[in-house]
């Protein structure tokens, strides 16, 4: 499908919508004398935090998009990518009308912004690979009410890619958008379909800064995606969605891209090591491959592993209600993963 109108995808109350103009968009020029927004005047920490923070984000957009290749027009930021999907649920799909499709196991976010925003899920299990089972999905994709069909590569709980075929058949396939969850992304370069966005015009790339570059803290997510999509996104985007901080740090932040890509390289050198050495212990039955920055790990008796780990201060999430048998470890330092094995090694 590469003729949508998005306008007639999205609600039809976010087409009609005025949306709110704040006091810093009305006005956005040079003045000495701000009147105009109800800030207090006095900088009480010595760091302009008295004032709200630019709405349209202008230093942290015009940095990311030089870095990922792509124009401003074409960016969405948000506080967190878990706020880029709720404005995307929010933006086109009716209540109780509308659904979204995507594949399990999947990251539960997924779930609870549907339950959220009243939406039906439609959940198809993955294959046997823990991929995308497309022949299953393919009528469904088709039906006019499945705004919104959301993948995710490299996938959240498994590690795995989505291979390039699958995607496309999908983003052919859909009739609403397709989003393309890539919070893992920088942990397996050159794997993105950032590069193909103009290609695709229902494609929604959804990345965020929480895990690849370590700002988890920071809560700065991006949604890249047609100018046309982009501008109802930002209909409902509330003006000061990205505070001064985080946006007073990242143009400095993302100019430091080797030290980011250094720690990356580290982080999946030790992600290998570490799949090398739990293959190596008794309790562990399978680890599966992983381009992520955590293991998705079936154990024996994988609840006692669990709570034999918690008793040594060591935390890892369980997956008893997404992958039976399995637990989920975020790769650590050095020193995390060793202290990990050393704890598994008698269990
Ligand atoms: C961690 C994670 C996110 C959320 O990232 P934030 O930007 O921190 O909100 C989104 N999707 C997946 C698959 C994740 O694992």
């Amino acid at each position: 499908m590469n003729n949508i109108d998005v306008d007639l995808l999205a609600r039809e109350n976010v087409r009609r919508l005025v949306p709110y103009s704040s006091a810093r968009q009305d006005y956005a020029g040079p003045a000495s004398v701000r009147l105009d927004a109800n800030e207090n005047p006095y900088d009480a920490a010595a760091n302009g935090l008295n004032r709200y923070p630019d709405p349209l984000q202008r230093g942290v957009k015009e940095r990311l998009a030089e870095l990922r290749g792509v124009g401003p027009e074409r960016i969405l930021l948000g506080n967190g990518s878990d706020e880029v999907l709720d404005f995307l649920f929010r933006a086109f799909c009716r209540p109780g009308i509308d659904r979204v499709l995507f594949f399990t196991p999947a990251y539960g976010m997924y779930r609870v912004l549907a339950g959220v925003n009243d939406v039906e899920v439609c959940a198809v299990p993955s294959d046997r690979d823990f991929l995308p089972d497309v022949e299953a999905a393919l009528p469904l994709l088709k039906e006019s009410t499945m705004k919104l069909t959301i993948l995710c590569s490299p996938n959240n709980p498994v590690g795995n890619l989505i291979p390039r075929d699958r995607l496309e058949r999908i983003l052919h396939a859909a009739s609403g958008l397709v989003v393309l969850d890539e919070a893992y992304i920088d942990f397996a370069p050159g794997e993105s379909l950032l590069p193909e966005l103009d290609r695709y015009p229902n494609l929604v790339v959804v990345q965020t800064f929480s895990k690849g570059w370590g700002l988890a803290g920071a809560r700065l997510g991006a949604a890249f995606a047609a100018p046309e999509i982009v501008r109802i996104l930002n209909r409902i985007r509330p003006p000061y969605n990205i505070n001064a901080l985080t946006q007073n740090l990242l143009p400095e932040y993302l100019g430091r891209h080797e030290e980011v890509r250094n720690r990356i390289e580290t982080i999946i050198k030790e992600r290998e090591r570490l799949a090398d050495t739990l293959q190596r212990i008794p309790c562990v039955l399978h680890v599966h491959p992983s381009r992520a920055n955590f293991l998705l790990v079936r154990f024996r008796r994988a609840d006692a592993v669990y709570h034999a780990l918690l008793e040594r201060g060591i935390v890892v999430r369980n997956m008893a209600h997404g992958v039976e048998g399995c637990l989920r470890i975020t790769v650590g330092t050095a020193e995390e993963n060793r202290l990990l094995a050393e704890a598994l090694a008698p269990l």
